[in-house]
């Protein structure tokens, strides 16, 4: 079983736990030199601290705060200490920046070369970067971590489709990281461009940067026959390198070494117990520039509290599939759902391809679900009847999984409108409550 780093990896838990408190007690030392926390924490006295729990006597920090303190409200070195700087890609508000010092840009370095490894992924491999570069964190930082475990990396970014397949035939890709909207959409090409997806080289994939369901990626592994890895972090956090799966998919190893991980119930901020669902709080351990103490990530997710030690030897905490973030929850005639829970039916269905979108409307005082699904191009074949039994079975489906009955229209793939980043699935045309 490969490691990058076997010492920190599969450290005892005890010593793990010895080591999150001393660098909890430096973090927060630290970050008395930034602006924002200066005051923020006035009345926390770090050196009492003994267990890892007492984070708890520290307040949370929002993505409000980190707006409110744009710039350099939260860093803790002088300007010229900075090397490189990040953006959160948040679509509404001001964006939020992340500061990284030399340092800070090799320990997450590291950390991706952890995940990389940990996949059975090694420096013999070809890997393609399928995914946007730039203030993103997703690009960059696997790219450094690649380079790192010194794999040949193909830094293609985003987008012309048609020549990222053509890169991965000339190259002989055998990894890529990309989105699985994305690489969905890739699959789709090469069969239009007269390729089947199974014929490169391509033996593992890291997909992550948004949510996708069990489903999604055992259509990617189809697909490509390849194996898929989730693949989780934000860039508030660095980027990717947060947590990530080992070859065992049992969940997500998180980095406890560099993160401090809590579930708390995101209506009251309350500590929840483990294996509870709950949003992510995440304080970060090993950070110069700017560190962050207990970040409301908005990710709702699980400890995968199964009472086993990971088969892989990894002592790092796992977590469940992120479920979505907390304020992506539709309340639709009264019933709260995720988008991610639709995603989860309509990939249990072969004769759907892999764009879909939902939209939510009001119709007089009522609230309508309408759920657009493109089909594989044989499915338009002009019987009608095998179409209209393949709706009843969606709609019974989607249902049966979160109780509000949808409208499901039929699109011929290609149709519905697709990003190259982050998909966008909801259309949410109610306004504001
Ligand atoms: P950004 O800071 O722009 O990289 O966005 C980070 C956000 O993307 C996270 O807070 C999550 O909401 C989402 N995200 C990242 N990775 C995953 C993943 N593997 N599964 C689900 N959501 C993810
Ligand atoms: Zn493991």
């Amino acid at each position: 079983m490969p490691f990058w780093d076997k010492h920190i990896e599969t450290l005892p838990r005890d010593e793990l736990e010895a080591l999150q408190v001393k660098r909890l007690k430096d973090t927060v030392a630290r970050c008395r030199k930034s602006i924002f926390y200066r005051n923020r924490l006035k009345d926390v006295d770090e050196s009492r601290f003994t267990t890892p729990e007492d984070v708890s006597l520290i307040p949370f920090t929002t993505k409000d705060d980190l707006r409110a303190n744009y710039d350099f409200g939260l860093v803790t070195v002088p300007r010229v200490e900075i090397v490189r700087m990040h953006s959160s890609s948040g679509t509404t508000g001001k964006a939020t920046v992340i500061f990284h010092t030399r340092k800070d840009i090799e320990i997450w370095a590291d950390l991706v070369a952890r995940c990389i490894v940990m996949t059975g992924a090694g420096k013999a491999d070809v890997f393609q970067n399928i995914i946007s570069y730039g203030m993103f964190t997703g690009g960059l930082g696997f790219h450094y971590g690649a380079e790192k475990v010194g794999m040949l990396t193909i830094p293609s970014g985003v987008g012309n489709t048609k020549r990222q397949i053509q890169l991965m035939k000339d190259f002989n890709t055998t990894v890529f990281h990309a989105t699985p909207s994305y690489i969905l959409y890739v699959s789709e090409v090469m069969v239009q461009e007269g390729f089947d997806p199974k014929e490169f080289d391509l033996r593992i994939g890291f997909v992550g940067a948004e949510p996708h369901s069990e489903q999604t990626r055992q259509r990617i592994e189809d697909t490509f026959d390849i194996s898929a890895f989730n693949s989780y972090g934000m860039s508030e956090l660095n980027g990717p390198g947060v947590a990530f799966e080992c070859e065992e998919k049992a969940g997500m190893h998180l980095w406890e070494d560099s993160y401090l991980l809590e579930v708390v119930d995101p209506a009251t901020g309350e500590k929840l117990s483990p294996g509870e669902e709950g949003e992510l709080v995440i304080t970060t351990l090993n950070r110069e520039a700017m560190p962050i103490l207990r970040y409301r990530t908005g990710d709702l997710a699980r400890v995968i509290d199964d009472g086993e030690k990971c088969p892989c030897g990894r002592t790092h905490v796992r977590i469940s599939r992120i479920k979505g973030r907390c304020d992506d929850m539709l309340i639709v005639k009264g019933v709260n759902f995720y988008p991610s829970q639709i995603e989860d039916v309509l990939m249990s269905f072969p004769e759907v391809a892999t764009n879909y979108q939902v939209i939510v409307e009001r119709v007089g005082s009522l609230d309508s679900l309408t759920v657009r699904v493109e089909l594989h191009p044989k499915m338009f074949d002009g019987d009608l009847r095998k179409l209209r039994k393949l709706e009843a079975d969606i709609t019974k489906s989607i249902q049966d999984e979160i109780v509000v009955s949808p409208k499901v229209e039929f699109h011929e793939p290609g149709s519905l409108p697709r990003s190259e980043g982050k998909a966008v699935r909801v259309v949410d045309k109610r306004g504001k409550i």
